[in-house]
């Protein structure tokens, strides 16, 4: 899942052993940590049969969902976990069996019991989805601006809440599912997908691959599909697919320079559905299908590393897969670094730089914030029991993980951290492990040839203390230090002049507005925006930091354009950022309310209840 900055890319651009006596100190509680109620040690489910009619006049998804499952020897039940599910009946090897629901709680659901015995085969639960179920959000024709339409988000605990389910990426299944839909739509999953509308508006669908839950995807809508390769291509709303297939035309040869980095791609087709405004992330890796926002078809190809996030999923996260929350910098911290790697490839070291540096000046931002309100989530290896797994999804998982393996990678060279990386992707395949087996196996296949390097990296300090260690790698960016000598020559009153952001990509404006003197721009907005007509800017990333400005300095004439902003996008990686700003400046927060109370019917539920934490946060009643 993409969350954060150092994706943005511009086009321009085309152009040891000595481990051991600490070890212990730092052993990780695996297992406690499953945030579900599903008993997964007795009972295997290894194959689901989904079958669901979406209703769009009720908005519910209404069908079946059955298990193929492995108890082990005196297995008596089976405990799926649901969230807002209303079950109807469930049977056992075909017959009606009573279930019992186990206590409600707020984040995790309940789990849902089936008496079984260990010779049981199937389990089959006959359910309903609630108008207020978590992963899905139903929008309207004139939300879309076309037809009705529907997603999903299952990450990371949210697949209760459409599919009865061992909602943990520790277990891994495949699946078979038949969607029937109203006519003029079109269905689609993390699966092999139809690539046009038929008749009959039934659709099946297969993922024989082992998956966890959190990658369970269904999206129904108007779409279109075009190819962009052999094995390739993207789906979207068809006012919107001619501009997709701009945007993602380097997308074959995106994937085979991945290839070329960590080997063979393993989930045969790779497509992108492009959803509506409202998808509350940058993007969701969900296999053989990246969910994207439309947030990243500027035109001009300048975010589309944002895909090369996704598809470096295919390998970090979905073909090896962090085992309990804590470990979810396994999944970020690899995906952004490979995505890194498939970006210096394509477009060049000084764009890598560029990312990098940015990345890391955030980073530090948020490891100063967090060091004064939750120092102990700035470790890679979180701790998150009882918690909502979605706290963790921070700057931290993503960048520090990135630099950490940056760090590995300083110290061994990359030709050799590559041997590594792919003989690791290779071990771990369709595998679900945690932080000590990652751990285990580099010290044990990488750090073992080179005596003394674990402490030299600081292994330990990077996953399991607080803050930043002092090793991390520093990065420079002449291409961003260009932008530093723009800012002195505006502070000694050099004139703004339209010609100095000639070719500057979307890295050197977000450089420049975070770096821009505060004493300057207070004084300068409306030149700033006369000059680069920000308010109206198409790029998502450049208008959010520009609004942030203007909510600083009281720009009162963007006001209109940020209340469009923030009806229009749902992306939480904009939304959370505007929101803070506007409830810490006074002269804004009925701004906020007004706009949040018009906008909130169009978010999804995880950017909505990110919003109504800091709506409370500040003023002490839910909005
Ligand atoms: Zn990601």
């Amino acid at each position: 899942m993409k969350l954060l900055f150092s994706s943005i890319i511009i086009t321009i651009f085309l152009i040891s052993s000595c481990i051991e006596s600490t070890q212990k100190r730092y052993q990780t509680n695996l297992e406690s940590h499953n945030h579900s109620f599903s008993n997964f040690e007795e009972v295997t489910p290894t194959h689901l049969y989904l079958n669901l009619i979406a209703d769009f006049d009720k908005k519910v998804l209404k069908g079946f969902a059955e298990w193929d499952i492995v108890p082990k020897v005196g297995a008596k039940k089976i405990i799926l976990d649901i969230k807002d599910l209303v079950i109807i009946k469930t049977e056992v090897d075909g017959d009606i069996i009573d279930f019992s629901l186990s206590g409600e709680n707020e984040i995790l659901g309940s789990g849902l019991i089936i008496p079984i015995t260990d010779k049981t085969q199937k389990v089959k639960v006959f359910y309903e989805t609630s108008t207020n179920a978590e992963a899905i959000q139903w929008l309207t024709a004139e939300q879309t601006g076309g037809k009705p339409f529907v997603y999903t988000q299952s990450e990371a605990i949210l697949a209760r809440s459409w599919i009865p389910c061992m909602d943990i990426p520790a277990l891994r299944f495949t699946y078979n599912a038949i969607i029937k839909c109203p006519k003029d739509l079109l269905p689609l999953m993390s699966a092999t997908n139809p690539q046009q509308k038929n008749n009959e508006s039934v659709y099946h669908f297969e993922m024989s691959k082992p998956i966890p839950s959190y990658l369970m995807a269904l999206s129904i809508g108007d779409l279109v599909f075009a190819p962009l390769g052999e094995k390739c291509g993207v789906y979207a709303q068809p006012s919107l697919i001619e501009d997709c297939k701009i945007e993602f035309v380097d997308l074959d040869r995106m994937i085979k320079t991945a290839e070329s980095i960590y080997g063979q791609y393993r989930w045969g087709r790779y497509d992108i559905l492009v959803l509506p405004a409202s998808f509350p992330f940058g993007g969701m890796e969900n296999p053989r299908l990246t969910f994207a926002t439309p947030t990243i078809i500027t035109g001009d190809k300048s975010l589309v590393s944002l895909i090369a996030h996704e598809l470096a999923h295919s390998w970090s996260g979905n073909l090896v897969t962090n085992r309990t929350w804590d470990d979810f910098w396994l999944n970020e911290g690899f995906t952004v670094y490979f995505e890194s790697r498939i970006m210096e490839k394509l477009y060049g070291k000084d764009f890598v730089e560029m990312t990098d540096k940015l990345a890391l000046d955030e980073l530090k931002n948020t490891i100063s914030e967090m060091m004064l309100t939750q120092p102990n989530d700035t470790r890679l290896f979180l701790d998150l029991k009882g918690r909502n797994p979605d706290d963790g999804m921070t700057d931290i998982a993503y960048e520090k993980g990135h630099f950490f393996l940056l760090a590995i990678e300083k110290q061994v060279g990359r030709e050799r951290f590559d041997i590594f990386l792919n003989q690791y992707f290779n071990h771990f395949a369709f595998q679900s492990i945690n932080t000590q087996t990652f751990i285990n196996y580099l010290e044990e296949n990488l750090l073992i040839q080179y005596p003394g390097s674990a402490d030299s990296i600081g292994v330990n300090e990077w996953i399991f203390e607080q803050g930043l260690p002092i090793n991390c790698p520093t990065i420079h960016s002449a291409y961003l230090y260009s932008v530093d000598s723009l800012i002195q020559d505006l502070i000694a009153g050099t004139k703004l002049e339209k010609s100095m952001f000639n070719h500057w990509t979307t890295h050197q404006y977000l450089y420049f507005f975070r770096n821009l003197p505060r004493t300057y721009y207070l004084s300068h907005m409306d030149d700033l925006d006369f000059i680069g007509n920000f308010s109206n800017s198409k790029n998502a990333e450049i208008a959010c930091d520009w609004f942030k400005l203007c909510i600083r300095s009281n720009y009162l004439k963007a006001s209109p354009s940020l209340e469009n902003f923030l009806i229009k996008v749902g992306r939480r990686k904009f939304l959370e950022p505007i929101y803070k700003e506007l409830l810490s400046n006074p002269e804004w927060n009925n701004f906020a309310k007004q706009v949040y109370s018009n906008a909130k019917k169009g978010y999804h539920s995880v950017s909505n209840s990110t919003i109504q934490e800091i709506m409370k946060a500040k003023f002490g009643t839910n909005y």
